[in-house]
């Protein structure tokens, strides 16, 4: 009994969930940015393929901020694939897809929600350095208490020598100085210049306190070129969304004040219920004077050459769903240099704006759409069709016949590209059901007499409107959202 389930578990751990782009892992393009003709899980659509790879290459230089692109065809084109596409050859983290229905329904409101998806879509890379001293030292002077042991910033020290010498050595100088047991790595040491007095200033440091205690006896001097150099650097990635929320939970605490004197248990408190909302996402509204301070911040950074930017993408499907209130937000937004790479997505054709009742291309303000580079993609060739299909037998583990691939490429063409994929799952259960192990075109005609797709649907509630509720179409009438 307990092999068998062992067993069924070791089974369950095994599958793997298989989305509808699961099979998508890049553009599919070379070197000079030319698409091949199926690569990475990508077929046909080689002029938006192309464009969106010009789009990734401008991403990659990160030197532009603030452009927005649209991907405007039919549906099932494959604009949600080639955004997946894109994403999987920026290969790095500030992709966002912020999903329409998180916009419209999140607690929060609409454009703090907008607000949030472009911070995380907005990387910081920060540079921390290791300063090390190495070389004929005759005096240094640093302005900040050394460091011994694994520690970072080096300090104040008057030690005359002319060995290398390097945090390290200076610990162990130190060690030398105070006594084995009393040192520790990371202790923080000052080195009195005028006595050339060691103190231990222990673990709980404050930079501002201890060293505004040694103020007086600290004379600045640089240090001569070659002796102090950076030698090792440290850098770490977040986004501008990370550091807004770890920042709100402790503006909680001091309320808008950073002081020095709170505790730093009480602090580190803090900052642990920023990363937890971090995970939850209940992150709430972040105040626009803690973002202000952030963007202050992450300037002087830049200016000092501390931090880069990294601009993401963030892709938001179905666009057409935000309202006038939504686009104005994006409008402002994409002024920032900080902004990431925007890539929208919409089926829809001329339709009313949401929130107003006029109409435009694509349900987009044209002073929004002005902005935007706009990529369309075309409806498949029979070839394609059947290209992708294959992809997707590959991707979902599963054997078709020829003849089978033939009949389902011919139910692709008629109906559409997403409904032919679909039935390759169904079409799988039923060849299951009668135990056999390829699907074959009997398979594939039982699913699809059994599962309408769109066309028969609607033809079926035509004939039959009358006996369901609410039912007054007449046929031919639009498709307002
Ligand atoms: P909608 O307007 O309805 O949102 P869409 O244009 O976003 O549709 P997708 O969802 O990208 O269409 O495409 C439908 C399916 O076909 C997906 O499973 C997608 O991965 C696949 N697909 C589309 N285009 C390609 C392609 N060029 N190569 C490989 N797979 C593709």
């Amino acid at each position: 009994m307990a092999e068998i389930k062992l067993s069924e578990m070791r089974d369950l751990t095994r599958i793997e969930r298989i989305g509808a782009h699961s099979h998508i892992r890049g553009l599919g393009l070379d070197s000079a940015l030319e698409p091949r003709s199926s690569s990475e899980g990508m077929v046909g659509q080689t002029a938006a393929r192309k464009a969106a790879g010009v789009i990734v290459k401008m991403v990659q230089e990160g030197k532009i901020a603030g452009r927005a692109v649209l991907l405007a065809g039919q549906p099932g084109t494959g604009k949600t694939a080639i955004a997946m596409g894109m994403a999987k050859s920026i290969g790095q983290k500030p992709f966002r897809n912020a999903r329409r229905q998180r916009i419209v329904l999140l607690e929060m409101s609409k454009t703090e929600a907008l607000m949030q998806a472009f911070r995380k879509a907005i990387g910081v890379r920060i540079k921390e350095e290791t300063e090390v001293i190495e070389g004929e030292v005759v005096e240094v002077q640093i302005d900040r208490p050394a460091v011994a042991g694994a520690a970072s910033k080096t300090g104040k020290l008057t030690l005359k020598t002319t060995e290398m010498e390097t945090v390290y050595d200076l610990g162990a100088k130190m060690i030398e100085a105070l006594g084995k047991d009393k040192v520790q790595s990371g202790d923080v040491i000052a080195i009195d210049k005028a006595s050339g007095k060691i103190t231990k200033l222990g673990r709980s440091f404050s930079r501002s306190r201890d060293y505004d205690a040694m103020g007086p006896q600290t004379k600045f001097v640089q240090c001569p070129d070659g002796e102090l150099q950076k030698r090792k650097e440290v850098v770490h990635c977040v986004t501008l969304h990370e550091i807004d929320v770890i920042n709100s939970r402790l503006d909680e605490l001091t309320r808008g004040e950073m002081d020095s004197t709170k505790d730093t248990e009480e602090l580190y408190g803090y900052m642990a219920l920023g990363f937890l909302a971090l995970f939850t996402g209940d992150t709430g509204e972040i105040r626009t004077e803690v973002r202000e301070q952030i963007d202050t911040k992450v300037a002087e950074w830049r200016e000092e050459g501390k931090a880069e930017i990294v601009p993401g993408v963030l892709f938001i499907d179905e666009v057409h769903m935000l309202d006038i209130e939504c686009f104005s937000f994006l409008n402002r937004a994409l002024e920032n240099d900080m902004a990431p790479i925007l890539v929208v997505a919409t089926n829809r054709g001329i339709t009313t704006i949401r929130g107003t009742n006029y109409k435009s291309p694509h349900g987009i303000p044209i002073d929004f759409l002005d902005r935007l580079l706009i990529i369309s993609t075309q409806p498949y060739t029979p070839d394609d069709i059947r290209k992708i299909l294959d992809i997707r037998c590959q991707e979902e583990d599963v054997e078709m016949s020829e003849d089978a691939k033939v009949l389902l490429t011919k139910i692709g063409e008629d109906t559409s590209l997403r409904y032919a994929i679909n039935l390759i799952t169904s079409a799988t259960l039923a060849c299951l059901k009668r135990k056999g192990k390829i699907v074959e075109m009997e398979d594939i005609s039982r699913v699809y007499g059994l599962f309408y797709d769109v066309k028969r649907s609607t033809q079926y509630l035509m004939e039959y409107q009358s006996q369901y509720m609410f039912s007054e179409v007449t046929a031919g009438e639009g498709d307002e959202d």
